[in-house]
């Protein structure tokens, strides 16, 4: 059932166009009284396309009502909760809204696409409601894996919703505070928090994660006593991870080089919101010379295993400055995220091969998540007692797991919801009321391909089998005037295979001579007969496309034959 929002006009909705369906790419939208709010404008991982690493959701609907459309409030600086603002900013020119951090990272972003001028970013005061009528927002500090992460308490006369954004409950974060449960316990002791949107991607998860702080002895025990480089590698975005290893380097005597773009620009940006205040013993890669091997600490990016990243320069010795070698260590203080097996894996195989030990999660205490286990999900359901939960943030398994701790804790009304679902949401308790389009865009560079497209079709087929690109010169009475020029890419090896080659190119000789008799353009006329009539391009080109095409069909049934399977196939004939 589509959506029919003139029958809704004063209700409250909620309606998530990417990241209820997947943990990524978080794209959540509130209407009442026909305005429509933005929480979060992420990008998701895309797989199994080449050249789309990234991918967007579709917001052809908030484009279409982007009128009304108050504004766009970023939680924090996670690419699958701001990673999007950069490519489709300029198809909704609403205000952005983001902490100070949030604000610095974000123009760092726009400024790759000259966007830095055009996007109008309010910085939060967290200290303040923000009034975006008809909705006003209290924020509610949450810790996470990045400083300010900001929950929203959307305040509408039809009750409060608590949009949690990426959250743990962590006694020590090291940067940052700690969630402000207090807040959120006097909302619910009063009975004021109708629904909760919360955050699943931990909700297969028993217990508790564990906190941050308890990192530095585990991290610091495994550092000290080693005679070679160290390496760690971590999210870049991580200021609490950096910060904890920094300490171990200034207390263990090491130097610290960080390697990477993304690690670079985060500490730019942390210096410059506050953070990395601590006289750490930072030096540049170029001065490692002047350092012993146990002098140093490299902090690295590529902690998923990316290909342009520094984890893997070092690893395949393609770095400029950074050697390791037998004996050297490399610690992974991230986790695998799902889909990123395969490149993490030939990561540590590649580092294995040079005898660099390598410790990851598996088998040491290296790394915490920034996100809510089962227990700590429980308590955030005690504390806001909300009628209604809408969990978010995962994909089926983890949003139906956390539907059924939602129920545990008592929640009177838990809703599984889907890309592209509006719910009303009122005291009553929440409903469906119909779908909009939805759908992704990947990333290529700086357009944006829809999946369902030509483009992303073509690449895939161009994958899978290659192309033919085949170009002919014919006359007047369809005979070539010179030989056929076939171009295989990616697909078969003609120069190899001459035979193949004679033989296709004899096979069009016999195509265009049955067409030209079919044509009779051997009785006197010839192709150019058409100009003489009315509508000649017309008819001219519409004979030329048709002969193209059925050229074209048996060229692919030639190709599949020899190939076993079905290239993309160009032809391009001129009439000379
Ligand atoms: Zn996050
Ligand atoms: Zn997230």
């Amino acid at each position: 059932m589509d959506l029919n929002l003139k029958k809704h006009t004063s209700d409250l909705l909620f309606l998530p166009l990417g990241g209820a369906n997947e943990i990524g790419m978080n794209v959540n939208l509130y209407h009442l009284d026909g305005k429509w709010l933005m929480v979060d404008c992420g990008v998701g991982f895309a797989y199994n396309i080449p050249g789309v690493d990234m991918m967007t959701a579709d917001i052809s609907f908030i484009k279409a009502h982007k009128k009304n459309l108050v504004g766009i409030i970023l939680t924090h600086i996670h690419e699958d909760h701001m990673g999007a603002v950069q490519h489709l900013w300029k198809e909704l020119e609403a205000p952005v809204y983001a902490t100070t951090f949030g604000a610095n990272f974000l123009r760092t972003k726009l400024a790759e696409f000259k966007l830095e001028h055009e996007v109008p970013i309010r910085i939060i005061d967290g200290s303040r409601e923000l009034d975006l009528a008809p909705f006003k927002i209290e924020f509610i500090g949450l810790t996470h894996s990045v400083p300010e992460m900001q929950a929203l308490l959307i305040k509408t006369r039809h009750g409060n919703v608590l949009h949690t954004g990426d959250w743990k409950f962590d006694p020590d974060p090291v940067i940052g505070q700690a969630s402000e449960k207090e807040k959120i316990k006097a909302y619910g002791d009063r009975g004021e928090i109708l629904a909760v949107i919360c955050d699943s991607t931990n909700a297969l998860s028993e217990g508790h994660s564990r906190s941050e702080g308890e990192l530095y002895e585990s991290l610091k025990s495994l550092i000290t006593g080693r005679q070679g480089l160290v390496g760690v590698t971590t999210f870049a975005s991580n200021i609490a991870r950096i910060h904890t290893v920094a300490r171990i380097a200034h207390d263990v005597g090491r130097k610290i080089v960080l390697a990477g773009f993304s690690l670079h620009r985060l500490h730019e940006v942390g210096k410059k919101s506050g953070y990395f205040t601590e006289d750490f013993p930072f030096i540049s890669d170029r001065e490692l010379k002047f350092y012993d091997k146990k002098e140093v600490l490299i902090l690295c990016t590529g902690c998923q295993g990316e290909p342009n990243a520094a984890a893997r320069k070092i690893a395949t010795d393609n770095h400029p400055t950074i050697r390791f070698n037998k004996g050297d260590l490399m610690i992974f203080s991230s986790k695998i995220i799902p889909g990123n097996e395969k490149k993490i894996f030939e990561l540590f195989d590649a580092l294995a091969q040079k005898q660099i030990d390598v410790m990851t999660e598996k088998d040491h205490f290296v790394h915490v998540s920034g996100h809510p286990s089962q227990d700590e999900l429980l308590e955030m359901y005690h504390l806001a007692q909300p009628k209604i939960a809408i969990p978010v943030h995962g994909e089926f398994l983890h949003t139906k797991a956390h539907c059924e701790i939602a129920q545990k804790a008592g929640v009177p009304k838990v809703f599984q919801i889907e890309n592209g679902l509006a719910t009303k949401i009122s005291a009553e308790g929440c409903e469906s009321v119909g779908f909009v389009k939805t759908g992704y865009f990947g990333v290529d560079g700086k357009q944006l391909l829809d999946f369902n497209g030509e483009v992303i079709r073509e690449r895939k087929k161009l994958q899978f089998a290659g192309i033919v690109l085949v170009s002919l010169a014919v006359n007047d009475s369809l005979t070539m005037t010179t030989r056929p020029q076939i171009t295989c890419v990616g697909s078969y090896d003609l120069k190899r295979d001459r035979d193949a080659a004679q033989m296709i190119e004899k096979e069009i000789q016999i195509f265009l001579k049955n067409k030209a008799r079919e044509l009779h353009l051997n009785e006197g006329f010839g192709l150019k007969f058409l100009k003489k009539k009315k509508n000649k391009k017309l008819q001219e080109s519409k004979v030329m496309a048709e002969i193209e095409k059925s050229l074209r069909s048996k060229l692919l049934k030639i190709f599949e034959d020899l190939m076993g399977k079905r290239p993309a196939l160009e032809i391009v004939i001129h009439l000379i």
